[in-house]
């Protein structure tokens, strides 16, 4: 008889998003005529800038030719894109990062998961909390987490990000082999400064530690002085991995794009992560689609680029009317500014879940409960920016005239 990877039984309930999609289901169901609106999970709303449209097109012409036709590509991705990243989103922030220290992947997800294959099933891990769920549950699906009692991991370091410490970690006491740290984060919507990452690096180097650098949002930051990539910092290059994503930068949740970067000063126990994440892509993973990735590559062109401007400029001016509304509401808010998402707490001591269900049943507005994202989350309600403009404005009306 087959034995089943018994870490899967482990996993607490429904993931976050199917519960908030059954409650909104049920709630749906019974209220036929309700005018719903979602702004709860993070996706986006606006179709692909027209000139990633055009390079997909053109490259599935290619595909249609046998003297154009591509099989399969390289593990770590055409280096048509590999440069193309470098070169945009690496060399005009002073980072030297070299196209052969990056992986063209589908998306942040898989990778940000994944990643876990190099490292032993040992390694302690430490994460941001309220997190992002996913490093959590794949680390628990591996055996990393321990065991779940209720409300955390036995095994997961967990690092409250609170108002107190302006969201952002203290320096673990008990010291973690694997930091998952995502600025401007998900779910708090914060961006991290300089000064608050540099510590971070030094105490990974010190100590040995991996720092998973989560850079999904990184398009959303609007102060130039915040760094745009963990390798702004220095003594990143040698404890750092760093994740980017086209989803939110250019649409591309459903088209699926990403990169890893693991740079060759990077270097554990004699080995170097760059050929372990090598080797494990070559055997697991065949690479993304040639036309996602010239559809990728759009994004750097001169009419990609000013399409992806507005398209984050629609979504950041919902930003700021959910933020400013809010406010306005008496609500206490944060994130918004940096970042797609702005997180804020209950009013009067409201559990997140309760909260949650009063904003659906009263204004009719689906938001994200805070808790799902870790026992810090507690209290705080998630709202995403990646809605349709007029639809989040009356979101917020509505929100405003039940408080
Ligand atoms: N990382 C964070 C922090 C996210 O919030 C998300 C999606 O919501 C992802 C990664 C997933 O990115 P991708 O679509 O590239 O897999």
């Amino acid at each position: 008889m087959v034995k089943l990877n018994e870490n899967y039984s482990k996993l607490p309930g429904s993931y976050l998003f199917a519960e908030v999609a059954r409650r909104t289901a049920a709630f749906s169901a019974a209220n036929p005529d309700a005018d719903i609106i979602k702004l709860g999970i993070g996706d986006v709303t606006l179709p692909l800038p027209e000139a990633c449209v055009a390079a997909l097109k053109r490259a599935a012409d290619e595909m249609a030719d046998k003297a154009t036709f591509m099989g399969y590509g390289p593990y770590e991705g055409y280096d048509f894109l590999r440069e193309a990243i470098v070169a945009n989103d690496y060399e005009p922030f002073g980072v030297k990062i070299s196209p052969d220290e990056l992986f063209v992947s589908d998306g942040a997800k898989s990778d940000c998961g994944n990643i876990g294959d190099i490292f032993s099933e040992d390694c302690t891990v430490a994460v941001c909390d309220p997190v992002y769920p996913v490093y959590i549950d794949a680390n628990a699906m591996s055996g990393r987490a321990g065991d779940w009692d209720g409300e955390k991991w036995t095994n997961i370091v967990y690092m409250p990000c609170t108002p107190e410490n302006g969201f952002f970690p203290a320096l673990p006491e008990r010291v973690p082999d694997l930091i998952y740290l995502c600025f401007p984060n998900n779910p708090t919507g914060m961006a991290a400064t300089r000064e608050q990452l540099q510590p971070w690096v030094d105490y990974a180097n010190e100590h040995g530690s991996v720092i998973l650098y989560d850079a999904a949002y990184r398009a959303y930051m609007t102060d130039p002085a915040l760094p745009r990539s963990i390798y702004e910092i220095p003594g990143a290059e040698k404890c750092a991995i760093e994740f980017g994503s086209f989803s939110k930068t250019a649409g591309f949740t459903g088209t699926r794009c990403g990169w890893t970067v693991i740079p060759r000063a990077l270097v554990r126990g004699g080995e170097s992560l760059y050929d372990m994440w090598m080797r494990r892509q070559s055997t697991k993973f065949n690479g993304t689609a040639y036309v996602i990735q010239r559809a990728a590559e759009a994004t750097y062109s001169p009419e990609g680029k000013a399409q992806i401007a507005k398209m984050i400029g629609y979504y950041m001016e919902n930003a700021r009317v959910i933020r400013s509304g809010l406010s306005a509401a008496g609500l206490e808010v944060y994130g918004g500014t940096d970042s797609p998402y702005i997180w804020f707490r209950a009013p009067h001591g409201a559990g997140s879940w309760e909260f949650f269900d009063r904003l659906l049943s009263e204004a009719g507005v689906v938001t994200t409960p805070g808790e799902g994202f870790g026992p810090s989350g507690e209290g705080f309600i998630r709202v995403t920016a990646f809605g349709d403009a007029g639809r989040t404005r009356e979101a917020v009306e509505r929100i405003k005239g039940i408080l």
